[in-house]
Formats: structure tokens, C-alpha cells, sequence
């Protein structure tokens, strides 16, 4: 077995002034202390969004605090070189994020109210409109109130879509739809919205100076040519959208959203009995990502090949692939369901059945 390849750049001892690529490095750490290290870097880093999508709605966690400090000081040079230690670390790190995107989940039920299943529109309605991308749901709700009373439209994208099962902001006049797809299409889809962006956290790329004065972004996020928004006022965005042209009504299709576990939990014993009496095959968990490569298909031609009787759950966000594709209904339920995704992380939040695209542009 080929030993684990090793780069490490993290302190001036470094190998040449440029990297420690062979292991040991000059300190002595080894591959496997290198990578245990590094995956608990990564996952702080993404347990660190989910934690400050919390604490802006007023859930947080000392323990989990106190964890991030300690963590990330046994990843600092000559600290730590024991293995089954920085294993332990990183296993600790899965529970403290468990624990953290429950607490997400309760601040979105009690700020926003039950999910509940709906269909969502995608495309844009006649009149000014205003695209809000990211996690931040607290910035989806600040800006809906501030349109209040206003003509303009705010429709979501990209991992915003899970908002839509949320009654207190579907239910909001100004909620108009879903718009574009991947986060990779949006130096196409952003221009060709035709007003005001707004990217609330990450998945936003560089805009092209063409349409960069469209782009806002919200606290600890922002672009070069983008305007940044440090606190919770979007005049600036609304007044852009009422100077924008007028977007024109273009309606793609739809989506299905609302399966969180609360729901699913109502239907359970309808979902036993019908294990029991054989009428689901199969449940599948897919937490792969085709990425945007043409030639990967692995997860999406899998889901494909699943059974009519059977349901899919997908994980994160990446799985645009696979939504891009209509699998039907069983049992009164949607055979594709989001388990969990970046914006609502514990149980299924959205099924992503989408409809076939039907273009009725006036
Ligand atoms: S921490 Fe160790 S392995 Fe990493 S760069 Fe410094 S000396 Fe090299």
C-alpha cells in the first residue's frame, strides 16, 4: 500500500522555505498526523458556518465554543503528534457539529414556524425583483421586511431554496419564486436576472466587471467590484432594483420543497406500514456530487437507476445533478428528498423534484 502522499506549509521551519512534502516532516509530523489535522481544520471551518448562521438567531453553545479553541489549538505546529488523540479530536468534532446544526435547525423552526411542503415556482414575475443567494435566512427575512409595501419581488437561489417551507417567509407578499440553478451559472444567471444580487455567504465567484455593480454581499462576505453590506440595511438594494429595468415575467418550472423530518415524522407509521406490507423497495442515501464535469455522472446516473418503489435521500449541496431530473411520487410522497442540506442541515428539508422546464416568457 503506497504510504500517504504529505504537504505541509504551516510553519516557518518548512522544508526549502516552501513545504514539508516528505514524511516526516522537519518536526516530525507524519502523514497521518498531517491529515487528521487537516480534516479538523476543514471541518471546523464548516462547522464555523453553521455556528454563526445559529448564533444570528440567538442559538449558541459554550461547549461547542470552548471546543473550537481547543481544536484548532491542537492543530498548531509541535502540539500534538499522537494520532489516536487527533482522532479523537476529529470524532469529537462530528459530535459538536451535530449538536450545532441542531441548533440551526431549532432557530429556523422557532424564528420562521413548522416547515410544511410547497410548491415553488421558478422564473420571475413582471416587475422589479431582488435575488438573494447564501444560507442566511436571517437576511432573506430582514430584506422581505424592509420591501414590505414595495412592488419589488424577492426571489431566492441556489441553497436559499429550503426557505420556501418556512410559513412565516413563504407566506411574505413580497416571496415571489426561485431563480437559476448551480452556484457555477451564475456569472451567466446573475447578468441575465436583470436586477440586484445578493450573496449572503459562500458560493458567490468574482463577478465580471459587466454586472459586479449588481452584486452586493452581506457582513463577512464580499467580491472585488461587489458592494458590501456590513449590518442589515438593504435600502441601497432595494432602491437598485426600483432603478433596474423591469424584470419580465419568465416562468421555468417548479420545485417541491417542505419534506423536513417534522413532516416525515407525521407520516412515519403510514411509511412502516408500507415497508411492512413490501410497497417500498428501498431507501437510498446519495451524499455524493457529480460535480459540473460532463463526463461525471456516477450519483445521477445511480439515482436514475433506482426503482419506482423506492426513495432517494441526497446530503449537502451538492447534488444539482441529480435534481436536474424528475423522479415521480410514491406513496403520495416525492421519491427525491434532501436528507439535509447546507442551509437546513438536520433531515429532510427539500425535495428537489423538479418539473419539466416549460418556458411561458410574456
Ligand atoms: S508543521 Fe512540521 S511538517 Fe508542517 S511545515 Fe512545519 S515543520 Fe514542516
Amino acid at each position: 500500500m503506497n504510504p500517504l502522499p504529505m504537504f505541509c506549509n504551516q510553519c516557518e521551519q518548512t522544508m526549502g522555505g516552501t513545504g514539508c512534502s516528505h514524511s516526516p516532516g522537519i518536526c516530525g509530523k507524519d502523514a497521518d498526523v498531517q491529515s487528521l489535522q487537516e480534516t479538523i481544520l476543514y471541518g471546523l471551518k464548516g462547522m464555523a458556518a453553521y455556528a454563526s448562521h445559529a448564533r444570528r438567531l440567538g442559538k449558541h453553545d459554550e461547549a461547542v465554543s470552548a471546543f473550537v479553541e481547543e481544536a484548532l489549538f491542537s492543530t498548531m505546529t509541535n502540539v500534538n503528534f499522537d494520532v489516536p488523540t487527533l482522532f479523537e479530536i476529529a470524532m469529537e468534532l462530528g459530535r459538536k457539529n451535530f449538536r450545532v446544526m441542531e441548533l440551526l435547525d431549532q432557530g429556523h423552526v422557532e424564528a420562521f414556524g413548522d416547515p410544511s411542503p410547497a410548491v415553488v415556482t421558478v422564473g420571475t414575475k413582471a416587475g422589479p425583483g431582488i435575488l438573494m443567494t447564501g444560507h442566511d435566512l436571517v437576511d432573506l427575512a430582514d430584506l422581505l421586511k424592509q420591501a414590505e409595501g414595495t412592488d419589488v419581488n424577492v426571489y431566492t437561489h441556489g441553497e436559499m431554496l429550503p426557505a420556501h417551507m418556512y410559513p412565516k417567509l413563504r407566506e411574505h407578499p413580497n416571496l415571489a419564486g426561485h431563480y437559476g440553478g448551480p452556484w457555477q451559472k451564475q456569472r451567466a444567471e446573475f447578468p441575465a436576472f436583470g436586477g440586484p444580487v445578493v450573496a449572503t455567504t459562500n458560493c458567490v465567484l468574482i463577478p465580471h466587471a459587466h454586472y459586479a455593480d449588481c452584486l452586493f454581499t452581506t457582513r463577512f462576505t464580499a467580491v472585488p467590484g461587489g458592494t458590501r453590506i456590513p449590518g442589515n440595511d438593504f435600502s441601497a438594494v432595494i432602491a437598485k432594483a426600483k432603478a433596474c429595468p423591469t424584470l419580465a415575467k419568465r416562468v421555468e418550472g417548479a420545485l417541491e420543497v417542505g419534506y423536513h423530518r417534522k413532516v416525515l415524522l407525521d407520516a412515519a407509521g403510514t411509511i412502516v406500514d408500507a415497508v411492512k406490507a413490501g410497497q417500498i423497495s428501498r431507501f437510498f442515501v446519495i451524499g455524493g456530487c457529480d460535480g459540473y464535469e460532463p463526463g461525471r455522472s456516477y450519483f445521477s446516473d445511480y439515482a436514475e437507476a433506482t426503482p419506482p418503489d423506492s426513495f432517494i435521500l441526497t446530503l449537502g449541496c451538492g447534488k444539482f445533478r441529480i435534481n436536474a431530473r424528475d423522479y415521480g411520487r410514491h406513496l403520495g410522497l416525492p421519491r427525491l428528498m434532501t436528507w439535509a442540506s447546507a442551509t437546513t442541515p438536520t433531515g429532510p428539508s427539500a425535495s428537489r423534484s423538479r418539473w419539466p422546464r416549460r418556458s411561458t416568457a410574456a
